[in-house]
């Protein structure tokens, strides 16, 4: 999420590559050709780009890395953006562009460290160990909960869940992908009309792969704690739990069978050959707002930014330096990774969930799960004022982190969007929060950047049981202050 710009985010580096073609196969060793070839064809490779982690000392060195982000040609992939001083900024470096980046930053005296050494590695490791843990489950009892599936392996695990739990787990289609894949939601329900609902998502940025894999273990947690665990089957016989786990299939797809790293939708827009939209951009929350004072636009190609690339290289014509212009939190360039789309809703993934919230009107409380960065965060994201409920809002979240780090002592902050992060316009929260669902909540999982969106398989099971409590005092404190 961080949705806001992600944490991730970032301009259209990707989309670039791909537009132009200019991603490179590799020939790593031959174990590792053969798992490409078996579960990837097609793959592309990464090889020799680097995560650098920019530490910004003040809101000059902070602006200074913005004007990184317009550099286009750079084609940089910020996994986290500029925020305030003392927040890391994250960003995937190609390797043609490593040197230059590295002069602009020691240049300026902006300080960074390598925080990824090679980032084709990292992927290389991760086929590795879903190629070695690559089972048939017969039941979710046999499932795998401690490595990465394919989309077709998490559809398989809903219909085995349903069908072993026929009085409580129900699958719903709740739409279509933009490509014609079919949108699945859970549905936990003990009984009831229309009961009070809690909604929970994950994936809705594809390449958040360990928000999916928790959203797989939470749908059987639930079918293991309900009549076990007290707190949740007060939950559960009071309310009906609703959990999408690839919220957004086609980009899931897509990082398993071209690119790791996609984070957008792939629906075309006309006038560009750039593919998707940020779905935590697409929502109907201050949708395509200005910036606000103060706070910078993450956009386009300000003045600045076009003479500094000039400075490092002339402007690429082919690249679409018209798109940009000033606004808040999100992007009109079809090329940006924080491209909000044409108009709000534009995407079916977005516009999917909009019509079931607003058919069923009895949610009470909305999760949206992203990675990474350890954060809980509440409305807004778009505007600086404060919701009409925010030391409610703050407390629960204050709760919930206590509860997340007391199993492993991970370390989540928490806040308003706005504020822990950076502003961020059409959003999922903030419409669901303007929609009336008081207790809308995101969650950044793992890590803090040292894998990143990387993380390794090994720690999806921590990660989900962690999420899991937080989860769970959340949706307590809703069973228990109803409105
Ligand atoms: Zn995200």
């Amino acid at each position: 999420m961080n949705e806001q710009r992600d944490e991730h985010s970032e301009k259209g580096q990707e989309q670039k590559s791909w537009c132009l073609g200019t991603w490179e196969k590799r020939t790593p060793h031959v174990r590792l050709q053969l798992v490409w070839l078996l579960r990837s064809p097609g793959s592309f490779s990464i090889a020799g780009h680097q995560v650098l982690r920019i530490s910004v000392a003040d809101e000059a060195q902070v602006q200074t890395v913005k004007e990184l982000e317009d550099l286009e040609h750079l084609q940089l992939d910020f996994w986290r953006g500029p925020a305030q001083p003392g927040s890391p900024i994250d960003i995937r470096v190609p390797f043609p562009s490593i040197q230059a980046v590295k002069v602009f930053l020691e240049a300026r005296d902006i300080r960074y460290t390598v925080m990824i050494e090679d980032v084709q590695s990292l992927l290389d490791e991760e086929q590795e160990q879903m190629f070695a843990s690559q089972s048939w489950a017969r039941s979710t009892n046999t499932f795998n909960y401690a490595t990465y599936h394919t989309l077709q392996e998490i559809y398989d695990f809903m219909d085995l869940l349903a069908a072993e739990h026929p009085q409580l787990v129900s699958k719903l289609q709740i739409g279509s992908s933009y490509e014609g894949r079919p949108i699945y939601v859970l549905k936990f329900s003990t009984g009831g009309n229309n009961r009070p609902a809690v909604w929970i998502d994950t994936g809705i940025h594809s390449r958040e792969w360990v928000t999916q894999a928790s959203g797989v273990w939470f749908a059987k947690k639930i079918t293991q704690d309900y009549g076990q665990d007290p707190t949740l089957t007060a939950i559960l016989d009071n309310m009906d739990i609703f959990l999408e786990i690839v919220t957004n299939p086609d980009g899931f797809a897509f990082t398993h069978s071209k690119n790791r790293l996609w984070r957008k939708t792939r629906s075309l827009t006309s006038g560009s050959t750039c593919i998707g939209v940020d779905p935590n951009r697409n929502w109907d929350a201050g949708f395509g707002s200005k910036a606000q004072c103060g706070l910078g636009s993450r956009d386009g190609t300000p003045q600045n930014g076009f003479l500094l690339s000039f400075v490092l290289s002339p402007p690429n014509p082919l690249l679409p330096q018209q798109w940009g212009h000033v606004e808040a939190g999100a992007s009109s360039n079809p090329c940006s990774e924080t491209y909000r789309g044409k108009f709000a809703n534009s995407e079916v993934e977005v516009k999917s969930i909009v019509d079931f919230v607003k058919d069923h009107r009895n949610i009470k409380a909305f999760i949206s799960i992203h990675s990474y960065s350890q954060l809980l965060l509440y409305p807004f994201g778009y505007k600086k004022e404060s919701p009409a409920d925010k030391d409610e809002l703050d407390q629960v979240a204050r709760s919930a982190v206590e509860a997340l780090t007391s199993l492993y002592g991970t370390k989540f902050k928490y806040g308003s969007i706005i504020t822990t992060i950076y502003q961020a316009s059409g959003g999922t929260i903030d419409w669901t929060y303007n929609q009336g669902i008081k207790y809308s909540f995101t969650l950044e999982l793992r890590d803090t950047g040292r894998y990143g969106f990387l993380l390794p398989a090994s720690q999806i099971v921590p990660t989900a049981q962690e999420t899991w409590l937080a989860l769970l005092t959340i949706m307590e404190h809703t069973l228990n202050h109803p409105y």
